[in-house]
């Protein structure tokens, strides 16, 4: 049988630190609709800028603002966050990969780099997370080639 490469212990260590998720329009509208609430609250509210992106902010805890004991807004959650831990280096990279596991106990190294590789470019094709655009994109996320 094949060994699944990834499966989320709800650990939130991914959750966790500032600057991380980035928020394009596409995660904006989704976001809002998900809260009941205006684009512009949201972005008030829970975003700051950086780099000419919006991130989503931390709590006093550190985490993730929409973080508690787990993903608080999960059917809304950013693009991000759905790609993860599928992102580009962890794709291009079988060190990369070998680093992660002792960060997101959700790796499964029994897997194989190889097997990451595939499972990983199959969930993102299916969730419609490979349209990258540089301009927009989280730069994380891969195009489809
Ligand atoms: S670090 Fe990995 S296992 Fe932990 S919450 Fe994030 S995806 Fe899940
Ligand atoms: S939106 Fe959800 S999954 Fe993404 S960092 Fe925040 S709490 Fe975690």
């Amino acid at each position: 049988m094949t060994e699944k490469a990834f499966e989320c212990r709800m650990c939130g260590h991914c959750c966790q630190g500032e600057g991380g998720i980035v928020m394009t329009a596409h995660d904006r509208a989704r976001l809002a609709d998900h809260l009941g609430i205006g684009e512009d609250e949201l972005v008030r509210r829970y975003s700051a800028e950086r780099g000419g992106k919006l991130h989503l902010i931390t709590g006093e805890d550190g985490y993730c603002v929409f973080f508690r004991d787990g993903c608080s807004v999960h059917p809304g959650r950013p693009a991000i966050c759905r790609a993860w831990p599928y992102f580009r280096g962890n794709l291009i990279d079988e060190i990369s990969w070998e680093m992660i596991q002792e960060y997101c106990p959700g790796v499964n190294p029994a897997a194989g780099h190889a097997e990451f590789v595939r499972q990983g470019k199959q969930y993102l094709r299916d969730e419609e997370l490979l349209r990258y655009d540089p301009d927009v994109s989280p730069n994380a996320l891969i195009s489809d080639d």
